[in-house]
Parts: structure tokens; C-alpha cells; sequence
């Protein structure tokens, strides 16, 4: 082919950091899929200029995918300043040489979902879910991704905890295992993948899930099921939460996240609690993603945000399943 004997190097420019966080997936796709494609044109290694918003000396690691039974190749992200310099040498024209050399492997190990929950005073059968992920890229220490979504749904449930009040639905806070190897489906053997097909008919008294996925900055609007658009419980949910700066927001909330995802085509609704994604790409999948990125005031704030919502929705009997969307009026 083509690279035959070559490294491929792709270099898609700075992506740009933005609050949802929107630069990401278009440049993972390619990190996703380029080095089965540069292996299929004969290239011996694939580098691609990290994926992050950050302009440090710090990569960013991430997924790469084969489809079964594909050939691999090493694959390698330089950093935004490393990458710069190799794309101005290419511009000049001059031949670049790259050292490579990698310690990354990959081995068969068991994950576990670590599940705690205050069973619902009246209704232990209705499930309302709150899920982060437990497994971490091993660069930095998971504090962002996703040490603050594990901290931000247990200190919510104990703020409901220590009130004294027992709600009235299950709370069920799930610490999901091995969400960062690839994306779980209710096929695959992720920790959401795993939860969702285990339930089984039990699925069906699931009210809603909601997941905590992307640091610790501030939380700025609530995402709702279509049904809840224009609903008294949203009404009342933004009465609670625009007070610490949450508000409504038009847009639906479909995917929920990575772990509580296979859920949804089982037919259990969302919500989403959408932060400040701002500062998420400079740190996430690099060795900075570490305890003192998080600002003990922002993340509070989750937990506020987290608990007020929840206590609605667990002491109520709001059936989100049963709402239909309204239908604009013909003009
Ligand atoms: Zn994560």
C-alpha cells in the first residue's frame, strides 16, 4: 500500500474547547478508526496529534477500534506542541523521523459494578439509577474521569440519606466498572451493558437514570425526557435548581451517558445534569486528571444540584414513561 514501511501521522488541528464539550467526538472518530485504516494501507504505526484542548506537553489517550480478527498496529498521540513541531517539519518538506516506543498491552481481566441504594419507603421496586464509572485511564489518577461523578451521586444519595427523610422510590447510586474500554451496549460485557441485561423485566419499574461523567465544574442546565418538556415537574424542578444556577433546557435528553446508555433502548428514560465541559478536555485521558483539577465549590454544587433533583423525583410519583411529548399546535 501507499504507507507501506511508514508511520501514518494525522494532525486534525487544535481541537477547540467548548462547555458541551462538542469539539470531542468528531476527532475520536478518527483516533477510533485510523490506525485499522493506515494498517490496511501498509503503515507500521499510526500518531495522531492528541485529542485534548490543552496546549501542554501532556497526551491524551483514548480507545482505538478493530473489528474483530484485524491486524493491530502501535498506536501513539503526540502532544499539541510535539504535534505543531512535526506538521511545520512537514510543510518545509523535510523528511521526519519518529522514535517510537510503547509499553501499552492488552490482557483479559473481571470488572465489577460496585451498587449501593436507600431503598424507597413506599415503592423499593421503583428504581431511579445514578450512575458514574469506577475505572479510570492510568496516566493520571481518574479524579475528573470519573473519581468527581462516583463522588458528586454518593454525596447526593447521603445528603438524602442524612436528612431523615426516607424517600419514597429506590435511589440506586452505580459505580460502573471497565466503561473506558470501549463504549458498553446492552450486548457488551461493560459494567452498563452487564446492569441493564441482568435487570431484566425488573427494568421496566426503572423510572429514570442519569449519569455523572464529566468532571466537577458547574452544572448549568437539567435535560429532561421529551414527555417532561413543559411539564409540571419540570416547573418545579427549575424552581429548585435556579437558584444555584440550573436552568430548563429545550434539549431533550436521549443518550444519558456511556453507562447508563444501554438502558435506554430497554426503555428507560433520562435526565441530565449538563456541566461546564469547558475545562474537561485540557485534563481528561492525561496524566494532569488528578485530585487538585477540582474545585471543591463547583463540585459542591453538583452535589446540590444532584440532591435537589433527586429528592423530587424519588419522593414523588412522577411516571416520566407516561408523559408523551405535546404537540405543537397547527398554525
Ligand atoms: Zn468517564
Amino acid at each position: 500500500g501507499p504507507l507501506t514501511g511508514k508511520i501514518a501521522y494525522i494532525d486534525l488541528g487544535q481541537m477547540h474547547a467548548m462547555q458541551d464539550g462538542s469539539g470531542y467526538g468528531p476527532q475520536t472518530r478518527v483516533r477510533g478508526l485510523g490506525p485499522a485504516a493506515a494498517q490496511d494501507k501498509g503503515a507500521v504505526a499510526f500518531l495522531i496529534r492528541s485529542v485534548g484542548s490543552d496546549e501542554n506537553r501532556m497526551p491524551h489517550t483514548g480507545t482505538t477500534r478493530y473489528v474483530d480478527g484485524h491486524q493491530t498496529i502501535p498506536s501513539f498521540a503526540v502532544s499539541a506542541p510535539d504535534a505543531d513541531q512535526i506538521s511545520r517539519l512537514i510543510e518545509w518538506g523535510e523528511t521526519v523521523r519518529v522514535h517510537l516506543s510503547s509499553t501499552a498491552r492488552t490482557y483479559q481481566t473481571t470488572s465489577q459494578n460496585v451498587v449501593g441504594e436507600i431503598t424507597g419507603k413506599t415503592h423499593p421496586e421503583q428504581v431511579i439509577v445514578l450512575g458514574s464509572h469506577m475505572d479510570s485511564w492510568d496516566l493520571g489518577t481518574g479524579a475528573i474521569d470519573d473519581g468527581a461523578g462516583g463522588a458528586i451521586t454518593v454525596a447526593a444519595a447521603k445528603a438524602i440519606a442524612d436528612s431523615g427523610r426516607r424517600p419514597a422510590r429506590t435511589l440506586r447510586v452505580i459505580f460502573y466498572g471497565s466503561e473506558e474500554v470501549s463504549q458498553p451496549t446492552p450486548q457488551t460485557g461493560n459494567g452498563g451493558g452487564v446492569y441493564a441485561r441482568g435487570q431484566g423485566a425488573a427494568l421496566d419499574k426503572h423510572i429514570i437514570a442519569g449519569e455523572s461523567d464529566f468532571g466537577a465544574d458547574r452544572v448549568y442546565a437539567l435535560r429532561l425526557p421529551a414527555g417532561a418538556q413543559g411539564s409540571d415537574f419540570q416547573k418545579a424542578a427549575t424552581r429548585v435548581l435556579y437558584p444555584i444556577g440550573v436552568l430548563a433546557s429545550d434539549r431533550v435528553e436521549t443518550e444519558g451517558g456511556v453507562d447508563v446508555g444501554p438502558m435506554g433502548p430497554l426503555g428507560v428514560p433520562f435526565f441530565g445534569l449538563a456541566q461546564d465541559g469547558t475545562r474537561y478536555f485540557d485534563l481528561h485521558h492525561t496524566a494532569n486528571d488528578t485530585l487538585d483539577k477540582i474545585d471543591p465549590a463547583q463540585l459542591n454544587q453538583n452535589v446540590a444540584a444532584w440532591a435537589g433533583l433527586l429528592w423530587l423525583i424519588a419522593d414523588s410519583d412522577v411516571d416520566f414513561r407516561a408523559m408523551k411529548p405535546v404537540t405543537p399546535a397547527t398554525p
